[in-house]
């Protein structure tokens, strides 16, 4: 059973078109990467996907329900989450507290969103940072986290919007080997525990390779290949493309 269907999706900047009829389909629990050189498109899916932008053509329908054309905000709460970078207003917050902040958005306590105090949704944000491994730095300012700490915390933030498509663009960028492929674990587990569909973009072939269920291969926006990585791997026009054929 898919939860998210698109199809013949496309957008054009001017003359360029950046993104030409791409369709595809993600099930609960699934991983799948979207890859292709610069400037294939990927960013602009994923914006497409989120409500950033608006797409000419297409439908995108997470769980039967249409959401092409609607603003970021109606999309996130019908359930298309991101790890969403923690920027400055947020490094001075605790970790719980920056999960809290994320809970009481989804449950509209407008009021209570800058009271760092509020002890509302306290257990809820306590238990998806213990998911995510960060249970015992809950306490501890965002601004002094280690990077591969920080990724954590973005997930649990992006957990709690409760996503049933849950989109990452380059996650694991700027992390040490070790630290991708924990992420990347941890990733599969909680898509497949909260049944969760996932969308990625990545740089890194062993994260690419080793952690997607299918990959979705694009090039100056045109889908050329899609599947599960030993016959994507294998495709010569990706290996042209993309990925290099040394022959
Ligand atoms: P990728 O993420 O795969 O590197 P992008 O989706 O960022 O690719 O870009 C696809 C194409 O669309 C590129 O040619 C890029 O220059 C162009 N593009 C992306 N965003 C914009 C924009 N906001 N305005 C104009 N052109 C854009
Ligand atoms: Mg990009």
């Amino acid at each position: 059973m898919s939860r998210l269907v698109v199809r013949d999706l496309a957008r054009a900047f001017g003359g360029v078109q950046a993104v030409d009829g791409v369709s595809f389909a993600l099930g609960a629990g699934e991983l799948l990467a979207l890859i292709g050189p610069n400037g294939a498109g990927k960013s602009t899916c994923f914006n497409l996907l989120n409500g950033q932008l608006r797409p000419d053509r297409g439908s995108i329908r997470l769980d039967g329900r249409e959401l092409a054309g609607l603003p970021p905000r109606r999309i996130w709460r019908l359930g298309v989450g991101r790890t969403f970078q923690i920027t400055a207003t947020f490094a001075s917050m605790t970790v719980r507290e920056n999960v809290q902040t994320v809970l009481l958005s989804r449950h509209r306590c407008l009021s209570g969103l800058w009271r760092p105090a509020a002890s509302r949704f306290r257990d809820e944000a306590q238990a998806l940072l213990d998911r995510v491994g960060m249970g015992t730095q809950a306490e501890r300012p965002c601004g002094v986290l280690a990077y591969g700490d920080l990724k954590r915390v973005e997930l649990a933030m992006a957990l709690a919007g409760d996503p049933g498509l849950l989109l990452m663009d380059e996650p694991t960028a700027g992390m040490a080997p070790g630290e991708r492929q924990e992420l990347m674990a941890l990733t599969a587990a909680l898509a497949h525990d909260r049944r969760m569909a996932v969308l990625f973009t990545e740089h890194d072939m062993d994260v690419v390779f080793g952690y997607a269920d299918r990959i979705l291969v694009l090039d100056r926006g045109r889908p050329i290949a899609e599947g599960a990585p030993a016959a994507v791997r294998a495709d010569p026009r990706v290996r042209a493309v993309y990925l290099g054929d040394e022959a």
